[in-house]
């Protein structure tokens, strides 16, 4: 039963529209990137509540990392609706706030950060060397320990409301009772206890929408098991199955190239993804560079070039012709690596070109500039939640107000709890997705994001994959990896790699691209080079 002419479903296709358009029950979108799946669920949660007469009370959406959590927010109250959107972790805070009693904390208990960890476990054996060995060897003391302070650390934010619901059948049915529409995003990277914790929240029959892409699992470190994904549909039988395959995002240079460097994997039978739409020309370039500082040189290079306008044309006529490129920002571009040691060199560079850029990093946010003001300033603003009173003490101040806003949201009206959270030195994430500046993310924190231009940077074997001495390879995850990256392209994508290490074995599988500026001088003689690089 569709919602047929709908304004909500308006700005989806049939198949995006079948899917958020369908009524109750288990729903599976299984999608290649880029086609649309989390629009398709901000749309359909938008869609229960206004057109539908679902309660707004009564949905939660579920998704990894923080900064996914308030950008889903973000483009849900665009759509006019406010719901619960949470990560795992911020459910878990919220369950646990509610039930603090029970596991012998109070109710402002406080979340150790890996910094406060450390703390407790030499709070307990102060300077004697044998007991530190003994504490970072045994958990159950560290646990004590952390208890003893009112203190859960992040691993408790997931296992302790497990812990309540799984003891208690009237709780489970409490929370059944209060969330009946659930939907997670990215699926696909789900661990085991978060697995248990949503088979508790939705029952096999439930309201319960999964969305994901098996060839985007990229937390198995962590963790994270793609037979939850896989196996949904026994989980919870009679479940709808809506496959996506038109990739709205990417230029059809991209989608091609990535479809190749994936093929090798056969987690997803005949995966299907066409590109859609028109990107203009486009390009995968591969890049040898002599050095990591020659690579960041490139990347400058490169941004500063097509920034001015240079087309791709150039590669092959010498001619700089404007391509559509023009009139990109800084924030267009993004730098993907697989390790942070990778950025080092990129940060020099850019620091002295001159351009402007922001790495992911986590700072405590209550260093932030303009957050401490906030937080003075609070007691004597009025507005009912905590929400409210950050958004009239912030005014103009938006950065401080995105940065504050996810722990107010969790915080609700309980003014004290945000005090004390705070002060016990929550992590933020100091990437602003407004700020025009070009991004330095690890491939992993750039999931479910999107840039015009991208450059994967140090596309190496050993590095991509990666591996670490003493320890299994995964190079299917390694392979997915590097997917997740070339997936965030909208336009152009550049594949580094340097004279360091052999090329990455990945790149291989790429059919068709262009090689520019190789430091290899006997091609550069050959002529068959770009020059404009
Ligand atoms: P990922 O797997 O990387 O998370 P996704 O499947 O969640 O990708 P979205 O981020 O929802 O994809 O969408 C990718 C891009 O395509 C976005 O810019 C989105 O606005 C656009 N898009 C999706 N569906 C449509 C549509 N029907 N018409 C126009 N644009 C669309
Ligand atoms: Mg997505």
């Amino acid at each position: 039963d569709h919602a047929h002419g709908t304004g909500l479903l308006d700005g989806l296709d049939p198949d995006q529209r079948a899917a958020a358009g369908s009524g109750g029950g288990p729903l599976l979108i299984i999608a290649g990137p880029g086609t649309g799946k989390t629009r398709t669920l901000t749309h359909r949660i938008a869609h229960l509540v206004t057109e539908r007469a679902v309660p707004a009370e009564e949905c939660l959406a579920i998704t990894f990392t923080r900064r996914a959590a308030e950008e889903m927010a973000e483009r849900l109250e665009a759509l006019g609706v406010r719901v619960a959107v949470a990560t795992f972790h911020s459910l878990g805070v919220r369950i646990l706030r509610e039930h603090h009693a029970r596991l012998g904390l109070s109710a402002s208990f406080g979340i150790a950060d890996p910094e406060r960890q450390v703390e407790v476990a030499r709070s307990v054996c102060g300077d004697d060397g044998e007991a530190r060995r003994l504490v970072a060897e045994g958990a159950e003391i560290y646990k004590k320990a952390l208890r003893a302070q009112d203190l859960v650390d992040f691993d408790d934010l997931v296992a302790l409301p497990l812990a309540l619901l799984e003891d208690d059948p009237a709780l489970v049915d409490a929370y059944r009772d209060r969330y009946r529409w659930i939907s997670v995003d990215e699926y696909q990277d789900v661990d085991e206890r978060q697995y248990r914790l949503l088979g508790l929240l939705a029952p096999p029959d439930g309201n319960l929408t999964a969305i994901g892409d098996p060839d985007q699992a990229i937390y198995r470190f962590r963790g994270a098991d793609v037979g939850f994904f896989l196996r949904f549909r026994e989980d919870f039988p009679g479940a709808r199955v809506v496959h996506l395959t038109r990739n709205y995002r990417s230029s059809a240079a991209v989608v091609r190239g990535a479809l190749e460097v994936i093929s090798p994997s056969t987690l997803v039978p005949g995966r299907e993804l066409h590109p859609f739409g028109d990107h203009g020309d486009a390009l995968i370039a591969v890049h040898h560079a002599a050095s990591e500082q020659a690579e960041a040189a490139f990347v400058v290079r490169t941004i500063e070039q097509v920034l001015g306008g240079a087309s791709f044309h150039a590669f092959d006529s010498g001619r700089v012709t404007s391509d559509g490129t023009q009139g990109l920002g800084f924030s267009d571009f993004a730098v993907l690596y697989r390790t942070d040691r990778r950025s080092r060199a990129l940060v020099d560079a850019l620091t002295q070109s001159g351009l402007p850029f922001q790495k992911r990093s986590h700072d405590r946010l209550a260093d932030r500039p303009g957050v401490a003001r906030i937080v003075r300033e609070l007691p004597f603003t009025a507005g009912e939640s905590v929400v409210d009173r950050v958004r009239a003490a912030a005014g103009e101040d938006h950065v401080a107000h995105e940065l504050l806003k996810p722990l107010a949201v969790e915080c609700g009206t309980d003014f004290e709890r945000f005090h004390t959270t705070l002060a016990l030195g929550v992590e933020v994430d100091a990437w602003d997705p407004r700020a025009d500046r070009i991004s330095l993310l690890t491939l992993h924190a750039s999931k479910g994001l999107e840039f015009p231009v991208v450059f994967i940077v140090g596309c190496e074997d050993g590095l991509l994959p990666l591996r670490w001495p003493g320890q299994d390879d995964d190079t299917d995850e390694e392979r997915r990896l590097l997917f997740v990256g070339m997936t965030r392209a909208r336009r152009h994508l550049f594949l580094s790699h340097t004279a360091a290490r052999p090329r990455s074995p990945f790149l291989a599988d790429l059919g068709e691209f262009r090689r520019i500026g190789d430091a290899q001088p006997k091609r550069r003689r050959g002529g068959t080079q770009a020059s404009l690089f």
